[in-house]
């Protein structure tokens, strides 16, 4: 089932979420629809806030970059309570955007290199070390469980410039 969406400026975007309890068929189902839910907005990842559920608990896709640099999203996988440390140092930019502030897309500096502790939907640990997209596609999701969207992370000067963007976003979905 898909599930319904939130958008910038609703207040359950900006709220840290809690630990998931019990991982029981109820997170089995909502794990499923919001797969179900992120690929019918062809997004990366979904995190709860952004379909109104305050649990850390996101879902992403992997993907392969074939030979001519294009992006294949492959298989879905869940997050729940992640612990996320950086490793190393070394930082590098990108582009994103976000399924809740729709048409807005800026430069954001991340870590390289992280190491993920989570559970996923059967309630199995599982540690894993991303690098490049596949750790920022997890840090952007894991923002959103700690109320951090990516704008907060850009330049002061693109910041500005997205102000009134940001405004009609707001306005549009009134919430
Ligand atoms: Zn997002």
């Amino acid at each position: 089932m898909r599930l319904p969406f939130h958008y910038y400026g609703d207040p359950v975007l900006r709220t840290r979420c809690l630990d998931v309890r019990e991982i029981n068929d109820e997170i089995r189902t909502l794990v499923s629809d919001m797969i179900e839910t992120m690929d019918a907005h062809d997004g990366m990842g979904l995190a709860a806030p952004q379909i109104g559920k305050l649990l850390r608990l996101f879902v992403i896709r992997n993907h392969n970059v074939d030979e001519r640099g294009y992006i294949k999203l492959t298989t879905p996988q869940a997050f729940i309570n992640p612990q996320i440390t950086i490793e190393g140092d070394e930082f590098d930019e990108m582009t994103e955007g976000c399924l809740s502030i729709p048409g807005i897309r800026e430069m954001v500096r991340r870590p390289f290199k992280i190491t993920v502790e989570a559970m996923d939907e059967h309630g199995k640990t599982y540690v894993e070390t991303r690098e490049g997209l596949d750790a920022r596609v997890v840090l952007h999701e894991n923002d959103h469980i700690n109320g951090v969207l990516f704008i907060d992370r850009i330049d002061k000067r693109a910041k500005k410039r997205i102000e009134p963007l940001l405004r009609n976003i707001k306005k549009k979905y009134d919430n």
